[in-house]
């Protein structure tokens, strides 16, 4: 998770405080109001508990600084105000701030924008009571977060046991029905979390839980069964030794088979496959029509995701072009950006070059740096010092970068643009050639210095 942008400065207040463990004093920033029309980013810096703590510059102990924050989300028309129950705020000063509140509100807009959701804003008392109210406008009902909320205690009662077979195996028997996909699901976001916060010794602990669950689960053995069948794919080399191979599978690997090699089930394989039907005879006639049946069905439904999807994107391409301000369209939309819709923005620009559709295609490109900046702004420094050492002339540009940056010289980093480099020549080939070679010349120059 990245710092709310540079743009949310505006919204906060620095605010003195003591630490409580060391004593220090400090100023700390402090975001009372989250618009998050404006300020996408802050929905989620607020979900997942990073708004408004503080850690102290000595010792680093955090505190979480409790404040009354006012949250509105024009596009779900939804306003609140988090009072927190700590501050014990008497009810009087509580309807003077929804008063001031409701009509600075009023006062920023044009009147055909003042709605009615204005009037009355909701009002929490604890951040929890408030995030599920936000997870309510996304779509996410309390059952579902309770479940979910049920399933990550799990992991962290399981995680207790990770060493532990005799304890794991009895934990297991007492909740076999919630260990199921999304329970690992849980416990992959938990692992990726800890390791993005740099704590080695839970995302082990996190690790051999996962490892140790894997054969003592129903949905682990079939997630493992699943994944040497897609393993096995590698080692075949005619469309007939892929045909075997699905006929021999079961429902669930040929599922996941289906889903690794989506192009491999083409006209000619279900005609092969049909040809394979015709000729057997009695029950297993029965089974291969099943699994023609299912090779359908699953195919057909992926085809449809793939087109939706694809179809979204270009709705949402649409809306950020005819908005008056792209950049900060591409900002709302920020969760809705992914390889499907880059393939889509770079098609787009590529036909508008080819129509010579000028202004369309600045409007593009505006599109495809914003989001590129944005990439940029969330990448870790290290990858952010080889764009700009790449962005450099070299070699002087790139030798001066390297020497006043000296203390980023490392062999770590030197490793990390060789690794770049190969990965580059990996997807892109010839395409990437010039790249290649300039990455490996700045990691020669890199290597002199250290
Ligand atoms: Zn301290």
């Amino acid at each position: 998770m990245t710092e709310p942008n540079q743009t949310a400065q505006s919204q906060r207040n620095q605010v003195p405080i003591q630490c409580p463990n060391c004593g220090t004093q400090y100023q700390t920033p402090v975001i009372s109001m989250l618009d998050v029309g404006a300020y996408p980013e802050l929905r989620s810096y607020f979900l997942s508990g990073q708004l408004n703590v503080a850690e102290c510059p000595s010792c680093q102990t955090p505190v979480m600084l409790e404040v009354p924050i006012v949250y509105h989300d024009p596009r779900a028309e939804f306003l609140a105000i988090y009072f927190p129950q700590q501050l014990n705020i008497p009810e009087m000063e509580k309807q003077k701030m929804i008063g001031e509140l409701t009509q600075s509100l009023m006062r920023s807009l044009p009147p055909e924008q003042r709605k009615g959701y204005f009037f009355s804003p909701r009002q929490f008392v604890s951040r929890q009571s408030l995030a599920d109210a936000i997870y309510g406008t996304m779509g996410i009902s309390q059952d579902e977060l309770d479940r979910q909320r049920k399933k990550s205690r799990l992991v962290e009662q399981l995680q207790v046991f990770a060493d532990d077979p005799k304890g794991l195996q009895m934990m297991v028997k007492q909740n076999e029905k919630d260990l199921d996909g999304e329970f690992f699901s849980i416990l992959a976001a938990m692992l990726e979390q800890a390791g993005a916060m740099g704590d080695e010794k839970m995302a082990g602990r996190l690790t051999m839980l996962r490892d140790n669950l894997m054969p003592l689960t129903a949905w682990g053995k079939k997630a493992q069964r699943q994944r040497a069948a897609v393993e096995s794919l590698k080692d075949l080399k005619t469309p007939e030794e892929f045909l075997d191979r699905i006929i021999a599978a079961d429902e669930d690997e040929a599922t996941a088979i289906t889903l690794a090699a989506r192009p491999a089930l083409d006209y000619e394989f279900f005609q092969a496959l049909t040809a394979r039907v015709d000729a057997a005879t009695g029950a297993e006639k029965e089974r291969l029509t099943r699994l023609r049946e299912q090779l359908l069905t699953l195919t057909q439904n992926l085809d449809e995701a793939t087109r939706a999807s694809v179809e979204d994107s270009v709705q949402t391409l649409q809306e950020i072009i005819n908005s008056p301000s792209p950049r900060s369209a591409v900002r709302e939309h920020i969760d809705d950006i992914d390889d499907v819709f880059m393939t889509v923005l770079s098609r787009n620009m590529q036909a508008a070059q080819e129509k010579k559709d000028e202004a369309l295609l600045q409007r593009l490109s505006m599109v495809y740096d914003e989001i590129m900046g944005m990439m940029q702004q969330s990448a870790p420094p290290e990858v952010q010092f080889i764009n700009e050492l790449v962005m450099a002339p070299y070699p002087d540009g790139t030798r001066k970068l390297l020497a006043d940056n000296r203390e980023m010289v490392t062999p770590e980093l030197v490793d990390l643009i060789g690794q770049m480099a190969d990965e580059m020549t990996r997807n892109e080939g010839e395409d990437a050639a010039e790249m290649v070679k300039r990455l490996r010349d700045i990691r020669a120059q890199a290597m002199l210095m250290i």
